[in-house]
């Protein structure tokens, strides 16, 4: 790998509204490779609308989005970057198995139409190993608990074998110990395979622990570096952190581990 290889995500001077008002307002920060970023903002800060922007499913009002160095709009390589969206709609109900949904991050990769072949099914066996679903994977998606769902939608994304992964808040709705094993599974992903991961939360307590870097957001972007140097921060970014924790026990309901 080039050592001049350009960064992995790449947003530009990017805003963004849905209507007359602005959801991001000149956003920009740059992903590189080996890092594991935390995107933290309390609700309604435009963490989903960046995400959108990122792979591609919005476009800017004004600046840029680059994946690996190319405009979103004419980047084709889909299967290099894994999405997981934010969980809305009730799974039960929902007629297929564990391991068609997982398969189904092949797509990407494959097409709709080539034949599914060995490097497909080990590629689906992989994700499946990775996040502890093999032994479920005939389970239906509706009969799963929040934590199970979570891990299914990440091992969907890991079968497509991204180098870049964004989660939008993947913990929500999920018990205290399904998203430490999340979270560890993802820095065993970022350490030995080199994956790049964005996580969306609101959650302060765990980016110490596994963020490389930390993105504050509120419709504007407040602070990028370490979580170290975050600690060095004044008082903006603390009442942002703290109303994102806020947020997050008034959503969840749950306490600190
Ligand atoms: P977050 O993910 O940080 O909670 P969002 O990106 O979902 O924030 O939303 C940012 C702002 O854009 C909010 O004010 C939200 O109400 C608004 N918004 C989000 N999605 C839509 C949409 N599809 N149509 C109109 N407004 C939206
Ligand atoms: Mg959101």
């Amino acid at each position: 790998m080039s050592v001049n290889a350009p960064p992995v995500l790449e947003i530009d001077h990017v805003s963004f509204g849905y209507g007359s008002e602005l959801a991001l307002d000149d956003v920009s920060l740059s992903v590189g490779r080996g890092q594991f970023v935390g995107l933290i903002g309390p609700n309604g800060s435009g963490k989903s609308t960046l995400m959108r922007l990122a792979v591609g499913l919005l476009h800017p009002r004004a600046g840029e989005v680059r994946l690996f160095g190319a405009p979103v709009g004419r980047f084709r390589d889909r299967h290099r970057i894994g999405y997981v969206p934010q969980a809305t709609a009730s799974r039960t109900g929902f007629p297929a198995t564990v391991a068609e949904v997982v398969s189904t991050g092949r797509v990407g990769r494959r097409g709709l139409f080539r034949r599914f072949n060995q490097d497909d099914h080990r590629a689906v066996e992989r994700a499946l190993d990775s996040v502890g679903m093999s032994g479920l994977r005939d389970r239906l998606i509706g009969e799963l608990s929040g934590g199970q769902h979570q891990r299914v939608m990440a091992a969907r994304a890991l079968a497509g074998e991204p180098e870049l992964l964004l989660l939008d808040e993947p913990a929500a709705g999920v018990d205290a110990v399904a998203k430490v094993e999340l979270l560890d599974l993802l820095q065993r992903l970022v350490e030995e395979r080199g994956l790049v991961v964005v996580y969306v939360s609101h959650d302060f307590e765990t980016l110490r622990r596994y963020f490389s870097k930390v993105a504050l957001l509120n419709r504007r972007l407040l602070f990028y570096g370490t979580p170290g140097d975050l600690g060095e921060q004044h008082d903006v970014q603390r009442q942002l952190v703290e109303a994102a924790l806020a947020a997050d026990h008034h959503e969840h309901g749950h306490g600190g581990g």
